[in-house]
């Protein structure tokens, strides 16, 4: 007998399309060479599958703790942020209070409140796609909230909500998520004030970066929060090989990773202005690896049909923001197909 509260979730929609450039995910486009694989490969073949992994994935927090500049004390791992998320909505609150959130965002926010049967608390952006303070700060004086979420840049929007508006929620007594999936394409973090203060953690995620196939997500908050937070994950979340090849990659061959980065900020650039240029859109500015963009006379399915068509996979918003798509930044060659679809879709009626 499954529960209402589950019968009535709606299946969790991934992008399965087949294309030939994919630019519907998110994911750093990312060519290792082939010594690189070779080593992953040798290192790979090592593992003992017989026994269970590291349950604490010692070695990885280390190596992670290195380049996020914390302590291996200050870090949870979980099987993606995805399964931090269901954690923080387990661990934060009794389940009779509600998740807040600012919406348009990332949707396992809403879903893992849904899941435990706990009230969502939605607010709409603003026309800046920012926080409705006012109002917001209206429904959580209401609801009272445990926690809330921020994406920050935000998914699918590409802007960070300001600083102060996230700080204005948090006095409220709102426990707050600042989840910094795209922090290498911003810079910006609330890192500080997540070590700093017990109502504050910071999510981040190699997904974005280069390793979304290791489904690594990290939680940094202050040590007596992260030793709540470990008590409920489940003891062997993160796999034998997803531990052995992070290690490797972040110790290692992390120049490779901040190479492609640098790319995707540089590619940012340009493919932002290159937008700008076209009739037929409005281009969102984005801190993050992809572009948020609005189609003004076509349909925003249509224009995704026909970008589909000519063999470029974006992702169709339009069912969150009406007309709205994004488009993940990736190498040179991908975005200018994309750029060329995009043009020649917009120029032929
Ligand atoms: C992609 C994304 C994630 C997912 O991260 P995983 O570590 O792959 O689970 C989390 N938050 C936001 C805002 C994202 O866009």
């Amino acid at each position: 007998m499954i529960s209402k509260r589950v019968r009535e979730l709606a299946p969790y929609k991934t992008e399965t399309t087949e294309a030939k450039v994919r630019l519907s995910s998110n994911e750093l486009s990312l060519q290792l060479p082939e010594d690189v694989k070779k080593r992953i490969g040798e290192e790979v073949s090592r593992i003992p599958f017989n026994r269970y992994p590291d349950p604490e994935a010692r070695e990885l927090k280390e190596v992670i703790a290195l380049r996020f500049g914390v302590k291996p004390e200050n870090i949870v791992l979980g099987n993606g942020s995805d399964e931090l998320i269901y954690y923080l909505s387990i661990a934060v609150g009794e389940f009779s209070s509600g998740v807040f959130c600012p919406v348009p965002t990332f949707s396992m926010y809403s879903i893992s409140a849904q899941v435990l049967g706990r009230e969502r608390i939605e607010v709409r952006l603003n026309e800046e796609f920012d926080i409705d303070l006012q109002k917001s700060l209206e429904v959580i004086r209401k609801k009272k909230p445990a926690l809330a979420y921020f994406a920050y840049p935000n998914n699918p929007t590409g802007n960070c909500f300001s600083e102060e508006g996230i700080r204005a929620i948090r006095n409220q007594g709102v426990f707050t998520i600042v989840d910094e999936a795209y922090y290498h394409y911003s810079g910006k973090t609330f890192l500080k004030e997540a070590l700093e203060r017990e109502d504050t953690v910071v999510l981040r995620t190699l997904s974005k970066i280069g390793m979304a196939g290791l489904r690594v997500g990290i939680l940094i908050g202050k040590e007596e929060v992260v030793k709540e937070i470990n008590k409920i994950r489940l003891p062997f979340n993160i796999t034998y090989p997803s531990q052995v090849i992070a290690v490797l990659i972040l110790r290692d061959f992390y120049h490779i990773i901040e190479e492609a980065i640098q790319t995707v900020i540089s590619e940012r650039q340009r493919v932002y202005k290159e937008m700008l240029k076209m009739e037929g859109i409005r281009v969102y500015p984005s801190e993050a690896n992809f572009i948020f963009f609005k189609s003004l006379y076509l349909s925003g399915d249509e224009l995704y049909k026909r970008l589909l068509r000519k063999g470029v996979l974006v992702r169709n918003f339009s069912y969150m923001v009406a007309n709205c798509l994004r488009v993940s930044i990736g190498e040179r060659e991908e975005n200018d197909a994309f750029l060329q679809a995009l043009h020649e879709v917009l120029t032929t009626s």
